[in-house]
């Protein structure tokens, strides 16, 4: 501990990598929990580009319900702390960046300036005609999701149509709308991975905090960063199968 205060002490841009456990003890069920179904689906198989065209009504369903559930939580104790970390070292000519895996927007609102969401936000939207990426708070975000989204099975599915389901704003446009969401089967963002990799190149020292380093690419940041000699220091209840490349 007292080593890790003093690579702290003398940091100058930290990075930090998170994951899911950060957000379980919000009570945000990640991707992987809570049994990974919404209805009678499997999350893999409902979040996906073919079943956002076959059935744009459902997903958005789905993805009002997640939503809901992120709304109606707050930042954990470790979505806080982070925030105030960033804040402090922001004081003194420093700084820190978050790199998230999670979609559910906690650390931004629990007041983390700068924030890369390499799989996407439920809390943005994202056109699929002129591709217009938009911060949206809306909830519902439009009139016909009220009260639809309802994870039990017995509860028949809404089927909006297509033109009452959230449109984008451009006024030339009123293309359908998805989430700005990294779905199953889809490339992460080329823009964001090579911002992610100038941190990752320059920072001074990174922190691994509540992922398990499985899901690639983000398994490999922090051993990335142990292979230039950084400091990297992992948070995690448990020991992962990158443990043995952090201090
Ligand atoms: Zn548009």
């Amino acid at each position: 501990m007292t080593k890790f205060q003093e690579v702290v002490a003398k940091a100058k841009h930290i990075a930090v990598i998170t994951g899911a456990g950060v957000s379980a003890e919000s009570g945000v069920p990640t991707f992987k929990g809570e049994g990974g179904q919404w209805k009678k689906w499997q999350y893999q198989d409902i979040a996906t580009p073919e079943a956002f065209s076959r059935n744009p009504s459902r997903i958005w369903e789905f993805y009002h319900h997640r939503r809901h559930l992120v709304l109606t939580q707050k930042p954990s104790a470790a979505h806080l702390a982070l925030a105030e970390c960033e804040s402090r070292l922001r004081k003194h000519g420093r700084s820190m960046v978050i790199i998230t895996q999670n979609i559910d927007d906690l650390h931004r609102q629990a007041g983390s300036k700068h924030v890369l969401n390499i799989h996407g936000s439920v809390m943005e939207t994202r056109c699929v005609s002129c591709g217009e990426v938009a911060v949206n708070h809306h909830h519902p975000i439009c009139a016909s999701l009220e009260g639809k989204g309802s994870p039990d099975p017995d509860i028949p599915e809404a089927d909006i149509p297509v033109d009452q389901l959230p449109r984008c704003e451009q006024s030339d446009c009123r293309g359908l709308l998805r989430p700005n969401v990294v779905f199953f089967g889809e490339t992460l963002d080329s823009h964001l991975l090579t911002k992610v990799e100038k941190e990752l190149d320059t920072c001074d020292l990174c922190l691994v905090v509540g992922t398990s380093s499985i899901v690639y690419p983000a398994a490999m940041f922090g051993p990335q960063v142990a292979s230039r000699g950084v400091p990297v220091a992992e948070f995690n209840m448990v020991t992962t199968p990158k443990t043995e490349y952090f201090m």
